[in-house]
């Protein structure tokens, strides 16, 4: 067998091995049994070329047209195995390709969702609920979103291009747009309140969150500022604080407004001002006018009367209202020393008590009030406290009312026992009526000739230790409670009693008993007073009943039918201190009244006073055409009694004719000698 022959079967077996393991290697049959075919045809064909040249069995031998054979075996072989390589290699293309496409559809499906998520954040933005602007770096509007136009009237196309400067109203401090440019410039956030305007002119408040955008390079590219109209949030704040230090009807600090104020002042430094004054201020008899008058003019007057306290201040006091119709002057600082201090505030209450003694016009009508004002200086000591102030005012307060109102009282140590020596009053009251403490006086009313015409029954409390107390300190504090009723009820039966003995049952006479409103509205008060005047045998159209224009305006019907009731009875009424109390003619018309008593006040004045001569004028002129009586009460001079008598024919009663003095006495002075 030659020698290239054997390498070339050697060669064709070895490419048969070789599609053999390619057909392994590539999983595929069809590959393998085509290289198998290929390699077992070639390998043939040697053996084919052998036999012919060497006869069977083979003999070996070398010869030049073996080399033919020799190549197509090497080809054969390169063949199979080139073929083996580009299956290969194009099974491992088709594998990066799989690859790169799998790679590229991730790619897209991230594509999407970022398209997705982007979508989803410009929707986000557009619909948010706040309002959203983006400017360019210069400032100038890039993108605004629906809540911007829906919060400042503005269309997208207005305000495109345009600086967000045309939001401004010009109130938002300077100092917020300082920190606002210090914190963009450094590139930060900035997150603030800014006062806008909205395109109608209207202002609006912002909570504005302003932030740079930066592109890839890290280059600030856009802003965006987030906004959030807090104006009604705001506005409602602002209405919680005003309801919280504010009175409403008046504008003026309230209670703890003025507390506030007063603390602060405690612990202020205190230059040349060593005191500070605190003055409480309440309208005399206001409940009348309010119920006389009606809840519209009361808070008319009130108003009126706070601006007018508020222009005799300077801008560092404060003017409060506490109550109903109690105000509070909180004087800051008051130079000098404590003498001149107080002599300052002393001034300072004159001219308020003045100031509030002229009319305060209401619709075209002069009304007319007097205040009491209780007036305390402060610090009294360096642990001074704003509750102890007050209530010193207020004790003070309290003693000017007492002293009949139209006053001011100062603060002085010992006064503090005054409310508690109140609350002991109404302690001890209790008991007088039992105890037999209280006394009745009377005092003469007389005609324009001198002649006796009636009385006036007046109570007095005989104390223990206080010896005679005047009904001006205990009837107050009897009105305040149920107290009055008893108190009241004694001094009607008692004045039934006088009025039913004999020698003076016989005059044309007129009692005058005070009838405290409580007292007239107490249940069973009509049929009480139906059995003491049968009991007593008392003649009932001998017997007044003072009341007060106060006491018919509540309830204006209910009085007029208890008074039409009573009246029946063949009682008087007369009006107590007419011309004090904001009557208005209407009403007195629809009242069974017989008699007015002009008040005091109003006597003392009138020959010199052409105010209050003319006041009395009216009331004369009022009583004669509704055909009333009048008693003129507290005449004390010829010039008094000279100038109703040149007026009318009215009843006199005043210390000219007789004071108050015990039942007993009187009743000797006036009937003893004629029954004796
Ligand atoms: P009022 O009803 O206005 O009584 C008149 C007051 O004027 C009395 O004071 C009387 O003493 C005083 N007065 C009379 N004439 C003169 C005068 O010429 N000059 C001066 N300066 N005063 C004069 P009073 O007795 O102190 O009574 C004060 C008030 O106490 C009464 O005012 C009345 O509101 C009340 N009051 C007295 N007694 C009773 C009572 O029994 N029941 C009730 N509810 N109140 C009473
Ligand atoms: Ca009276
Ligand atoms: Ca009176």
């Amino acid at each position: 067998m030659s020698f290239i022959l054997g390498i070339s079967v050697v060669i064709r077996l070895l490419a048969l091995v070789w599609a053999l393991r390619l057909w392994h290697r590539i999983q595929d049959w069809r590959i393998g049994f085509l290289g198998a075919m290929v390699a077992l045809m070639a390998l043939r064909q040697t053996l084919t070329l052998a036999k012919k040249g060497f006869g069977w069995p083979p003999q070996l031998s070398a010869g030049m047209d073996e080399i033919p054979g020799l190549l197509v075996s090497i080809l054969v072989l390169l063949a199979i195995v080139f073929l083996g390589r580009m299956i290969a290699d194009e099974r491992r293309r088709s594998a990066e390709l799989l690859v790169t496409n799998r790679e590229l559809e991730r790619q897209i499906a991230r594509r999407h969702q970022a398209e997705d998520r982007l979508l989803t954040l410009s929707q986000a933005i557009e619909q948010s609920p706040e309002s959203i602007f983006v400017t360019n770096a210069d400032g100038r509007i890039e993108y605004v979103n629906a809540a911007f136009v829906r919060d400042t009237g503005y269309q997208p196309q207005e305000v495109t291009g345009r600086n967000p400067r045309l939001l401004k109203s010009g109130r938002t401090p300077k100092a917020t747009y300082r920190s606002l440019w210090k914190a963009l410039l450094a590139g930060d956030s900035w997150e603030g309140e800014l006062y806008n305007r909205r395109k109608d002119g209207s202002e609006c408040i912002v909570r504005s969150i302003i932030s740079p955008v930066r592109d890839a390079a890290g280059e600030i590219s856009h802003y965006v500022a987030i906004n959030q109209d807090v104006t009604e949030k705001k506005q409602a704040e602002e209405r919680i604080r005003y309801l919280a230090y504010y009175d409403p009807l008046t504008g003026l600090p309230n209670r703890t407004l003025l507390m506030e104020r007063l603390n602060h002042a405690l612990v202020q430094p205190r230059g040349a001002a060593n005191k500070g004054a605190l003055l409480l201020v309440n309208i005399d008899r206001f409940k009348t006018v309010n119920e006389a008058r009606g809840h519209l003019l009361g808070d008319a007057l009130l108003r009126a009367i706070g601006e007018r306290l508020g222009h005799l201040l300077h801008d560092d006091d404060t003017v409060a209202r506490l109550a109903s119709d109690e105000f509070a002057v909180l004087v800051r600082e008051l130079a000098g020393s404590d003498d001149r201090a107080a002599a300052r505030v002393k001034r300072i209450a004159e001219r308020m008590l003045e100031a509030l003694r002229e009319p305060v016009d209401i619709d075209h009508e002069d009304i007319y009030v007097t205040a009491s004002l209780g007036v305390t200086l402060f610090p009294e000591s360096a642990q001074e406290n704003a509750g102890a102030i007050l209530r010193r005012a207020d004790t003070a307060l309290h003693q000017a009312k007492a002293g009949g109102g139209n006053r001011s009282a100062f603060f002085e140590t010992g006064m503090s026992h005054w409310a508690e020596q109140r609350f002991q009053i109404e302690r001890e009251l209790r008991q007088a009526v039992t105890n037999e403490e209280l006394r009745l006086f009377i005092q003469p009313q007389v005609d324009a000739r001198g002649r006796l015409a009636g009385a006036e029954a007046l109570v007095r409390w005989q104390h223990p230790q206080r010896g005679l107390v005047p009904p001006g300190v205990f009837i107050p504090v009897a009105e305040e409670s149920d107290l009055i009723i008893d108190v009241g009820g004694w001094v009607l039966s008692e004045a039934l009693k006088l009025m039913a003995r004999g020698d003076m049952a016989g005059h044309p006479f007129h009692l005058a008993v005070n009838l405290s409103p409580r007292q007239f509205r107490v249940s069973g008060f009509i049929p009480w007073l139906q059995d003491l005047l049968e009991s007593t045998g008392a003649d009932p159209s001998h017997l007044t009943l003072e009341v007060t224009e106060g006491l018919v305006i509540q309830n204006i019907n209910e009085v007029i039918a208890r008074m039409n009731e009573i009246a029946a009875l063949g009682v008087h009424f007369s009006i107590d201190d007419f011309g004090t109390g904001y009557s208005s003619l209407s009403y007195l018309k629809r009242l069974p009244v017989h008699e007015l008593k002009i008040d005091r006040s109003f006597i003392q004045d009138a020959p010199v006073d052409e105010g209050d001569a003319a006041l009395v004028e009216t009331i004369l002129a009022v009583a004669e055409h509704m055909h009333l009586r009048v008693v003129a009460e507290g005449v004390e001079t010829e010039a008094q009694a000279a100038f109703l008598n040149a007026r009318a024919d009215v009843i006199h009663q005043g210390y000219l004719y007789g004071k108050p003095e015990p039942a007993e006495a009187w009743f000797e002075r006036w009937f003893g000698k004629a029954a004796g």
